[in-house]
């Protein structure tokens, strides 16, 4: 057959389909004829198709040549059999005998023995896998190349009708309907808290409502046009002198080879030839960018994919005028849905939202950093969520222990208002003790203060009961900008931060970048450990502009009011002393220059490393202040990444050899006389927090939510006899002081 013809067969079949599929009817009988036509168009005698009834399990949904009684009946795991194959892997399998396939499945049931050629394609929609299409025959041969092609556009089209609803329209055939059961995903809660609200979808899937063409050139000029659309907005973004140099125009640059490659929009062509609509072609080589991308590990390639993925979403909006920027309102109670967020698109909606599930994104994140600011429920690592959701799905997140529930049965969504109930209670109570100290029953006092990293942040502070902001993360200014901020608009900005903490203290970190927070227009260093490596303090001080610029406006914010500094990872005194160098010169500078200076000026280190411990006494007194940074330090101490799933949790904070460490540097910074505070995670969580403060911590500063909770339990309990607790299972070497902690403050708390 020459190609005319078989590209002539092939748009003859899909516009029948197309048109059995429009027809009035039982949905069945629709299968039914698709199953019958595919067979006949390709001259084989077997043609099935198998869809998920629900994530594990392929069902025989139709076929023309097996056994009717198969039908509905025959049922093969994901991974099971061939079929279980085609759809785990997402690829073709051609083969002459499929009995001698290693993972064979005998189905008796549907008298498939006597057809040894197999050829079974996925059905599936940018990466979302929905069933496997095959066809078999008596004669034992291999399909072509063409053939195989043929049926991958076939493919193509029935998964584009399934997600229409064709399969499952009108009367039920026995099968669920798509995006209509309850699912419940299984991700990493990346910020604590529980919410209920409406899914919205920050890249809304782009519905193709006809993925078969009647005419190819037009398609082909459809196509063209809205490849040099693309071309034309990636060229315009690439001149634009607002992108700057760098990274960003490294990748704009990528962007700009990928959407002029020949190879990306033949393929494309080639698709349009065989019947595909130009939407449908995009689709199709977006679904097998998907599936690659999904089995590569080479972080370069898996890079491209993504890159290769997001052009094509650009070219489906340009085609069908969808997507983004549709002008439709956010739903009530949005909880956000996406694959992906930058920082600077979460703040956009700020607030607004009720909570955030990311079906990739790590806890150490940029979009988590702004979540956690924000206090807005966020769970990561959702799985392929984003193709299950639709706009407006009742969902429920959890965000403590990381999972999400999506268009819940009644008796979840019942369980889980009773949980959101008895949190919203138990804030209540928190909220009377508001302006009472946090006061232990043997009389020690311990103060508490929030951590922040945003303006948004500040009205909290009045309402938690904080004393003053114990750490001010200052890097998510530069964060979610694409060039270095200006330091008058850092001025400004650090000027009402105080402004709103009024008489409380707020104690400002200097730019803690590197390691997990690349700033977007800074080159990335290609380092083997980021976290080890070029970041915080040792930046600031290579790079002493930035350092500086910050500083200066540190000191413009406060004029006449008392400014608390705190520079980041000081890993070896000599660190400290180079940066308040710095900072000393640049008081002198604006004393020069005749501005105000604060009224009181102290200087602080973060400790996050294990060599901090063991600095000469000398380092203890030089301080102002001290603040240990308990999630690094943590991460060094055990020499776990506080990033990698695997091993973050596997230590205890709660070990006798962490509280030894923290108890020494208690020890040390008292000895010294210099106010000591921890600001890590650990901090918010009140068995921790009870445990650091029976160590001698007389400072903590967490999250405004947690600050209720911790000082609810401190008002409650003796923590000298907590202390005698810690010593009894230090000396007697149990493993972790966890059981007998909560042991005791179950009894006593
Ligand atoms: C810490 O390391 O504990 C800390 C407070 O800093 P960050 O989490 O920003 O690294
Ligand atoms: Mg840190």
């Amino acid at each position: 057959m020459s190609g005319d013809l078989a590209e002539s067969e092939s748009r003859k079949l899909l516009q029948r389909l197309r048109d059995t599929l429009a027809a009035p009817g039982r949905s069945q009988d629709r299968l039914d004829n698709i199953t019958h036509h595919i067979a006949d168009s390709i001259g084989s005698e077997v043609c099935s198709i198998y869809l998920f009834r629900d994530p594990d399990t392929l069902e025989l949904c139709a076929t023309e040549g097996l056994r009717a009684e198969a039908v509905h009946r025959t049922r093969l795991r994901l991974g099971e059999g061939l079929v279980g194959r085609v759809a785990r892997t997402g690829r073709p399998l051609n083969t002459p005998n499929a009995p001698s396939e290693p993972g064979f499945r005998f189905m008796p049931e549907t008298g498939e023995e006597v057809y040894p050629a197999f050829l079974g394609v996925p059905i599936q929609r940018v990466g979302e896998k929905l069933g496997v299409l095959v066809v078999q025959s008596r004669n034992a041969r291999l399909f072509s190349d063409d053939e195989i092609y043929g049926l991958e556009v076939v493919a193509m089209v029935l998964a584009e009708m399934a997600e229409l609803g064709s399969f499952s329209g009108g009367e039920s055939n026995g099968m669920p309907r798509r995006h209509r059961f309850p699912t419940m995903f299984r991700g990493t809660g990346a910020q604590d808290g529980a919410a209920e609200g409406q899914v919205w979808l920050h890249e809304p899937r782009v519905v193709i409502t006809n993925p078969v063409n009647d005419d190819p050139q037009r398609e082909r000029a459809r196509l063209n046009e809205a490849v040099a659309m693309l071309r034309t907005t990636l060229d315009t973004m690439l001149s634009d002198e607002g992108i700057g140099a760098g990274d960003h125009k490294d990748i704009m640059e990528t962007y700009r080879m990928l959407a002029h490659s020949r190879s990306w929009l033949r393929r494309m062509e080639e698709d349009i030839d065989l019947g595909l609509s130009a939407e449908a072609a995009v689709e199709k080589e977006q679904s097998h960018a998907r599936v690659r991308l999904e089995g590569s590990a080479d972080p370069y390639l898996r890079e491209r994919l993504h890159d290769l993925d997001d052009l094509a979403n650009r070219l489906l909006r340009i085609l069908t005028g969808q997507g983004r920027d549709t002008g439709a309102a956010l739903p009530e109670n949005p909880i956000l849905i996406a694959r992906n967020i930058g920082p600077a698109e979460l703040l956009e909606y700020g607030r607004k939202l009720r909570g955030v599930v990311l079906e990739e994104g790590s806890v150490g994140s940029h979009a988590a950093i702004v979540a956690r600011a924000l206090s807005i429920p966020l769970v990561v690592n959702a799985g392929r969520i984003g193709s299950e959701a639709l706009n407006g799905d009742a969902i429920l997140v959890d965000g403590d222990v990381g999972l999400v529930h999506l268009r819940p049965e009644d008796s979840v969504a019942v369980a889980f208002r009773d949980k959101i109930a008895m949190q919203a209670e138990a804030q209540k109570r928190y909220a009377g003790l508001r302006n009472l100290p946090a006061v232990s029953t043997d009389g020690t006092r311990i103060e508490l203060y929030m951590n922040a990293g945003l303006m948004a942040d500040l009205p909290s502070l009045h309402g938690s009961g904080a004393e003053g902001v114990g750490l001010f993360r200052t890097e998510l200014q530069f964060l979610t900008r694409t060039r270095v901020p200006k330091r008058g608009d850092l001025a400004g900005l650090y000027r009402r931060v105080m402004d709103n903490a009024g008489d409380l203290p707020v104690v400002f970190r200097t730019l803690d970048i590197g390691s997990d927070k690349v700033l977007p227009y800074m080159k990335p260093q290609d380092e083997p450990n980021p976290a080890m490596g070029w970041r915080a303090i040792r930046l600031g001080l290579d790079k002493r502009g930035v350092l500086r610029m910050q500083l200066q406006a540190l000191l413009r914010a406060a004029a006449g009011r008392a400014l608390h500094v705190m520079f980041p990872f000081i890993a070896e005194p000599a660190e400290l002393y180079a940066a308040r160098r710095i900072l000393d010169e640049q008081i002198e500078r604006e004393r020069a220059m005749g501005h105000d200076l604060p009224s009181l000026i102290r200087v602080g280190a973060m400790l996050e490393t294990p060599s901090m411990a063991f600095a000469p006494p000398a380092f203890f007194s030089s301080c102002d202040f001290l603040s240990i940074g308990g999630n690094d330090l943590k991460q060094f101490f055990f020499a776990a990444d506080r990033e990698n799933e695997a091993v973050r949790r596997r230590y205890d904070t709660l070990s006798p050899s962490f509280l030894l460490l923290l108890r020494q540097i208690i020890e040390r910074a008292d000895a010294a006389g210099t106010p000591i505070s921890f600001c890590g995670e650990d901090a918010g969580r009140p068995i921790e927090a009870a445990t650091f403060a029976a160590l001698g911590m007389r400072r903590l500063s967490m999250r405004p939510a947690s600050i209720g909770p911790v000082k609810h339990l401190l008002r409650r309990i003796d923590l000298s006899e907590l202390a005698k607790v810690l010593q009894q299972g230090i000396d007697e070497g149990v493993p972790t002081l966890r059981p007998a902690v909560t042991d005791w403050l179950a009894r006593n708390g």
